[in-house]
């Protein structure tokens, strides 16, 4: 029997780091790390000793033999990615391989005698948190840890789908570090509001931004202003009772919802709005929202995609478990025959063979739903060109080859990404969004970093980060041995050397 991953992998590798013979790929430096959905487990060269589920933040990683319900094709789905490759399923190595951790994880010639940096770090999402781990556990630099709310975990908190416990658990991994004797957790502190970057500056030897992106993207189109027209950002903030959206942000009084987008937060949202209220009421959900939900009119969520099902945003393990759920129904309209043809060519292993066992439908959208059970209705080659209606939406015109349809409907949900904003006294690109940088290094700053999306753009999930932040941290550091940084503290504080020299295997959680 092997171990095998599943839909909740984060990608943050801890698997790898704690596998003693080298089963699970793609690996950090190697191609593919980065740009696939998950991790896979070779089933041929597991030995079944379990160290990666110990490992896994999020709990992605079971026994085959316990795989059931939707989780069921994931055994085939780890040896799938294995198909093609050798000599991993040819040849199996039994000995141990750490070659990917064989080297210090920093390995900086740094002066014996340099005091501990005081590093501030901005935000307590994802990015923060695999920068605080990299920072403490790393070095001996003493961390102030700051979040305009006054709960921490960022996205994790408050961007997460409740209905996903198990990778809002790596919310307590991080958690762990808010505890370290080398930390000072700061909340409810906003840089521009209570602090300024100057004065961040004035009281640390380094500042790192982890502010993420927390605006939604606009799509500058006519009556996007109406009432009903929402930010996925809001939806998803008000079902994980962010305590800035009030309960009556989201109205659910309606038949049809529109999301234009179908990225993993379209996905998510969809799921949330059709899921059977007593599903979640064992989640995070607040109270006040879950009675909302229940007393929701909706019975059609479409998810709009510009482009064919070939190129759809959302990952295979999302969409999977949409599919997976007994409820909704997933329908493919059938209204342009390049989705037909197109899920009919597709390959297993290809986005759009997941969607060749769902029903087919050309859909009338003038009309409002006629199905009595919740179903979620995929919509490829449609982009959005104007919001109808006089104060409220009325409907959502679309375009495709076939022209022009307007979707009835009151409500439409802007699923089309994140967007970072400025803060005053940093640079700013408006274009990207993101804080201008070289790998992690502030424009024009010394002393000031980024990391996450603030640094890269929103895309990426939770474990993207953890490389992210480690190439900051690692910029950081360079810029330490270099003299571009210094400690405050100055040379009295004499060390055998700053940073502890990791060789062979992270530490595991
Ligand atoms: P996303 O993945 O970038 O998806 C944005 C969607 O909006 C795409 O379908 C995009 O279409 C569409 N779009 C953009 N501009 C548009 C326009 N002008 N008109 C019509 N459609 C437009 O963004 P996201 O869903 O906000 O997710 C952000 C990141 O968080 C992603 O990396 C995502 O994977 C991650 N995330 C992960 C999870 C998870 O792992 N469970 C959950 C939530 C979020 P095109 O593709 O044609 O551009």
């Amino acid at each position: 029997m092997a171990y095998a991953i599943t839909q909740t992998c984060c990608t943050d590798a801890s698997c790898v780091s704690v596998c003693p013979v080298n089963c699970i790929h793609p690996a950090p430096g190697e191609p593919d790390f980065g740009h696939t959905d998950m991790l896979y487990i070779d089933p041929h060269t597991c030995i079944d000793c379990g160290a990666c589920a110990d490992a896994c933040p999020v709990d992605a990683v079971l026994p085959v033999d316990m795989l059931t319900g939707p989780l069921e094709n994931y055994a085939e789905i780890n040896a799938a990615y294995y198909a093609d490759r050798s000599p991993t399923a040819a040849e199996p190595d039994p000995a141990p391989n750490f070659h990917q951790w064989d080297a210090p994880v920093f390995d900086r010639n740094i002066p014996s005698d340099f005091g501990p940096l005081d590093v501030a770090v901005v935000g307590t999402g994802p990015a923060g948190m695999y920068t605080v781990e990299d920072l403490l556990l790393h070095t001996n630099s003493r961390v102030t840890l700051l979040d305009r709310l006054s709960t921490p975990g960022g996205l994790i908190r408050y961007g997460v789908a409740p209905d996903h416990p198990s990778t809002k658990k790596i919310g307590d991994t991080f958690a762990r570090f808010h505890d370290h004797p080398r930390l000072r957790l700061r909340l409810g502190v906003e840089v521009g509001t209570n602090t300024t970057p100057q004065q961040l500056d004035a009281d640390h030897d380094a500042v790192i931004y982890a502010v993420g992106a927390s605006a939604a993207r606009e799509l500058d189109l006519p009556g996007e202003e109406l009432a009903g027209s929402l930010a996925a950002t809001t939806v998803v903030a008000w079902y994980n009772g962010h305590p800035e959206v009030p309960v009556d942000a989201v109205e659910l009084n309606t038949e049809r919802i529109v999301i234009i987008g179908n990225g993993n937060v379209a996905l998510d949202v969809a799921r949330i709005l059709t899921a059977d209220p007593d599903t979640l009421a064992d989640t995070t959900v607040p109270a006040d929202v879950l009675a909302r939900l229940r007393s929701s009119k909706i019975r059609e969520v479409v998810l709009l995609g510009r482009r064919g099902p070939e190129h759809a945003a959302y990952t295979a393990p999302e969409l999977r478990a949409l599919a997976g759920q007994d409820s909704p129904e997933l329908v493919v309209d059938d209204h342009d025959p390049r989705v037909s043809t197109t899920i009919d060519a597709a390959e297993a292993g290809e986005k759009a063979h997941l969607l060749r066992d769902l029903p087919r439908e050309t859909v009338d959208w003038a009309a409002l739903p006629s199905s009595d059970r919740n179903r979620v209705v995929l919509r490829f080659h449609s982009a959005p060109t104007e919001f109808h209606g006089d104060s409220e939406v009325r409907a959502l015109r679309v375009t495709g080859t076939d022209g022009d349809t307007d979707i009835a409907t009151t409500r439409v949900i802007r699923a089309v990404g994140y967007r970072g904003t400025p803060i005053s006294g940093l640079p700013f690109d408006a274009t990207t969004a993101t804080i201008p940088n070289t790998a992690g290094r502030v424009a024009d700053q010394p002393g000031t970093y980024v990391v996450g999306w603030a640094k890269r753009g929103p895309s990426g999930g939770i474990g993207t980060n953890r490389e992210c932040a480690r190439e900051t941290v690692g910029s950081l550091l360079d810029d330490a041995v270099t003299g571009a940084v210094t400690t405050s503290g100055g040379r009295d504080t004499v060390l055998s050397g700053l940073y502890r020299r990791i060789r062979g295997r992270l530490p595991s959680r």
